[in-house]
């Protein structure tokens, strides 16, 4: 796949996301997958994937919006708007390997969202798991069984705190093997 060549990752804010979270995310996922991330350039949230209803975003739908607009690299899409897939109520995120481009929400990971407490911490480690569980599958890692690995399948806010921002090594080594 043409993207996993290219050597820059773009953190793409889709509407306003706060700069020390989006700097903290670029910095963590350079490390993480050892490619030069930069920041791209806010665009609007596509208001043609707001299912008015549900008050949520289709999330392929703003997946398939994102790889419209040819990022020569992959790209990481960050909204703070609830986002769904059919058949699920919600979802942190959403990753579509062939287009190289991943997604991730940041709304059900601020403590507020469940009538708590602002925890700017916990908020930044959430979105550190999430995105780079999203990312891992743009590297074509599955789900993984381990329920301490970044690449266990969260659909609560209690698994994905249960569970590291790192791969196990299992995941580690499909990783270093590609
Ligand atoms: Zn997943
Ligand atoms: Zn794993």
């Amino acid at each position: 796949m043409w993207f996993q060549e290219a050597n820059r990752i773009f953190i793409l804010p889709a509407g306003k996301i706060q700069w020390w979270l989006l700097n903290e995310l670029r910095e963590y996922m350079q490390v993480v997958f050892g490619k030069e991330t930069v920041i791209a350039d806010e665009m609007p949230p596509p208001a043609g994937v707001i299912n008015r209803e549900r008050g949520q975003i289709h999330s392929t739908g703003l997946i398939e919006e994102i790889a419209r607009r040819g990022y020569p690299g992959m790209v990481l899409g960050v909204i703070d708007f609830d986002l769904f897939v059919p058949g699920l109520n919600f979802v942190f995120g959403e990753a579509d390997p062939a287009e190289g481009v991943a997604v991730v929400s940041i709304t059900r990971l601020k403590e507020e969202f469940y009538g708590r407490e602002t925890g700017q911490d916990l908020l930044l480690q959430r979105t550190l798991k999430e995105a780079t569980h999203e990312m891992g599958h743009l590297y074509s890692l599955k789900h993984c069984p381990d329920p301490g690995c970044v690449m266990h399948f969260s659909n609560s806010i209690a698994e994905t705190d249960r569970k590291s921002k790192e791969f196990c090594p299992a995941c580690t080594r499909t990783l270093k093997n590609l």
